[in-house]
């Protein structure tokens, strides 16, 4: 468990240099996702490679505002940014690093389809290749214990889904026989039609813009180039990860037809509660019952932590309900090496049953007892002022 604890000082570094997305970017910190994605447009096309050949400058710049636009465009990644500054992807080194994912993070390429493709009319798509029919998302629901979501771990899952066909190596035509073009469209995968001055086209509805025909199709499939198979995958869970967040890995979807990409696969994650533990963000709480004496005299008393049983050390008059604040405890912060605090409120235990010697005791104690213990200064004033406000 020790390497929870690791700051790296080389990260750190790099995280007190980086700059501010928000002023990467040139907008403010409320910028709405349009604004973002404009922002970012202007300064990609601005100094996007192929267009600054050789310069290292331009590059520089490049790089950083797409890693400030990977951020700031992700619901999820923000908050965390907002939250934690860069010290929030400092784990990784930087965005885009090998995990399976923080909450939700779309790769490079997502940004760059999406962006590019409405700017130069599809031309990174390169060719042939925009044809094909991006494969279905598809999502599993995972539950992990609460250990598991608050020191990580990598789970197997099994699922269904689509993928390409090995039979017909995903073509949709029987092995040796020939894939003719599509008549209606003359292979293209695209029906134009004259309207007015424009020429509007439009995706064939023979072949469904594959632009195939496929006379003899393949057995396996019925011609689909797809089959439904069943994988099993190695899911990593971040430490720290809470219910209900989701972990995005990219082209472990179903398989796209005609050489598309394959879909993401989102696993939503559950978490099953702690019998002791309860947790809000990062923190985590519960009670600890205590017995009167040990608050009056002091003592020590097991509790628990994350890391199993220890001893809580009691000082001599410790009031019921005081919260024992162990820092650093908690549960670790998503993408840091940081941790939350652990809060352990003691609470009197009455016990229902006691015995004949307990009996004594308590029957001297009570007789050598002072008196009552009056109501204090402080909460006569709270009770006094509520009586006031309800006849005002
Ligand atoms: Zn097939
Ligand atoms: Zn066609």
């Amino acid at each position: 468990m020790s390497a929870l604890f690791v700051y790296n000082k080389k990260n750190r570094k790099k995280i007190l240099e980086k700059r501010d997305y928000y002023e990467v970017l040139g907008v403010s910190k409320n910028a709405s996702k349009a604004d973002i994605k404009k922002a970012y447009r202007v300064l990609a096309l601005k100094y996007h490679p192929d267009k600054n050949k050789g310069d290292k400058e331009s590059e520089d710049k490049f790089k950083e505002a797409t890693e400030a636009y990977q951020v700031l465009s992700d619901d999820d990644a923000r908050q965390k940014y907002d939250q934690f500054g860069h010290a929030a992807f400092a784990q990784n080194g930087g965005m885009g690093g090998g995990f399976g994912g923080f909450g939700d993070f779309s790769g490079f390429e997502d940004i760059f389809g999406d962006i590019f493709s409405s700017f130069f009319g599809g031309s990174m798509q390169g060719g042939g290749r925009s044809r094909g029919q991006v494969g279905a998302d598809l999502s599993y629901d995972l539950t992990v214990e609460f250990e598991e979501s608050v020191f990580g771990t990598e789970k197997e899952i099994k699922l269904k889904r689509r993928v390409k066909c090995d039979d017909c190596d995903g073509t949709g035509a029987q092995k040796g026989t020939t894939i003719d073009k599509c008549p209606h469209c003359k292979g293209t995968g695209q029906i134009r039609m004259q309207q007015g001055f424009f020429s509007i086209s439009r995706t064939c509805p023979d072949c469904q813009g594959s632009g195939q025909f496929i006379k003899n199709k393949c057995q396996t499939c019925r011609g689909t180039g797809r089959k439904l198979s069943e994988a099993s995958l190695k899911v990593k869970v971040p430490a720290g990860i809470a219910d209900g967040q989701r972990l995005k890995l990219r082209g472990e979807g179903e398989s796209g037809i005609n050489g598309g990409e394959s879909g993401d696969l989102y696993v939503n994650i559950r978490v099953k509660e702690h019998k002791v533990f309860k947790r809000e963000g990062y923190e985590l709480f519960y009670e600890l019952p205590v017995n009167y004496t040990t608050l009056v005299l002091g003592g020590k008393v097991e509790m628990l932590t994350l890391e199993g049983k220890e001893e809580l050390d009691i000082p001599a008059g410790t009031p019921a309900e005081k919260v024992f604040k162990l820092r650093n405890r908690g549960v670790q912060i998503l993408g840091t090496s940081r941790r939350g605090d652990l809060h352990i409120k003691v609470v009197v235990h009455v016990p229902t049953s006691i015995s004949d010697d307990e009996r004594k005791a308590l029957e001297l104690l009570k007789q050598a007892e002072k008196k009552a213990p009056k109501v204090t200064e402080k909460q006569g004033e709270g009770l006094f002022d509520k009586f006031k406000k309800m006849f005002v």
